[in-house]
Parts: structure tokens; sequence; C-alpha cells
């Protein structure tokens, strides 16, 4: 498999973005200054935990409204951004986000997939991990998204295959509630 080279993007400390209050939801980042597609814009940073541990800090079911500072990483590890966490958190999801989160050596870093203007609120797609039990209710009010986007799916859950709206109703039927905290998910560098 051909290596992507990785040009130096490591951030110079630099912070691109102010945090401050947002209409998509509470605190969002907005940008400090012009950020070019492709820039790196923070590394999502926070104590690294098993799956297990995240599910037992979270049980995101008996809670109205989701709200966790998780992050999947790997099947084995979990970004709790509520512990030693920094301004990576406050970014919220958009379902048109101009930033997307990128997995590189178990790191992950908010990349811009577009140019970025001085005062946008920098977003990204948080595609929340599926156990496949959820239902509309839990799609739409749990993990509801208010994000303003025109095309904005109405969940911060990942996008559904057409494989997965197909056992949406099995599913319905043989309901089990293991308790599994969701956690944003990226892109593999
Ligand atoms: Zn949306």
């Amino acid at each position: 498999m051909a290596a992507r080279k990785v040009k130096s993007k490591q951030s110079t400390g630099e912070q691109l973005f102010a945090v401050k209050h947002s209409k998509i939801a509470g605190r969002g980042g907005f940008a400090t200054r012009d950020i070019k597609k492709g820039e790196r814009v923070i590394e999502y940073l926070g104590e690294r935990v098993s799956h297990a541990v995240a599910d037992s800090r979270y049980d995101d079911r008996s809670k109205r409204v989701h709200h966790t500072f998780l992050f999947a990483v790997t099947r084995q590890t979990v970004i709790d951004a509520a512990v030693d966490g920094n301004d990576a958190r406050f970014l919220n999801h958009s379902c048109d986000a101009n930033c997307e989160a990128i997995i590189e050596r178990s790191r992950v870093f908010i990349e811009a997939i577009k140019d970025i203007r001085k005062g946008d609120e920098i977003t990204y797609d948080y595609a929340y991990t599926r156990d496949g039990t959820e239902d509309d209710e839990e799609e739409y009010t749990l993990y509801g998204c208010r994000c303003g986007a025109k095309k904005c799916r109405g969940t911060i859950l990942a996008p559904l295959t057409k494989a997965e709206l197909k056992k949406r109703a099995a599913a319905a039927k043989a309901r089990h509630h293991p308790k599994h905290a969701v956690a944003r998910t990226g892109h593999e560098a």
C-alpha cells in the first residue's frame, strides 16, 4: 500500500479559532483568520481510554439529549475530551462541514476540506458510531441535528447505508440494548 506522503502539517501551536456562543449548539469554534483547504486546524486531545471505560462513563440512553466528548479512534481506543481535552471538543457538528476528522497513527486531527473565511464557524461531521439498534426517536431526538445546512440529514449519527436501512425494520423487532456510548468517528489518513 502506498503510504500517503505526509507533509509536515504539525501545528505550530497557533490557535486558529476562538470559542464563542454558536447558533448550532452551545459553544463553537470560529476562525480567527482565513484557513486554507488542507490546513490542519487542531488535534483532538483528551484522555485515551478503552471502549468499555467510555461506555461505563456515559450511558447515552439514560439521557434525553446526547452530550459527550468521545471520539472513537480505533476498535480499542476512545478519546474522552471531557478529561484533559483541548478546545477541539467545542467544534460543532455540521452535515455540510468545512472540516473533517482525520485519524493518523491513532491521533485525530481536524483538517479543513474547504477554504474557511475568518469569522466562519469551524465544523466537521461527527458521523457518530452506530450499534444498529437506533430507532427514530434516538436518531432524531437523542442524536438530532439542527445544524441548519440545506442538506442536513437530521441526525449526527453516521449516514445509514442501504443495507443498514433494510436491517432497520428487523432491528426494531428484535431490540437489545447493549450499553454502548456512541462516539465521533473519523477517516483513516
Ligand atoms: Zn445537520
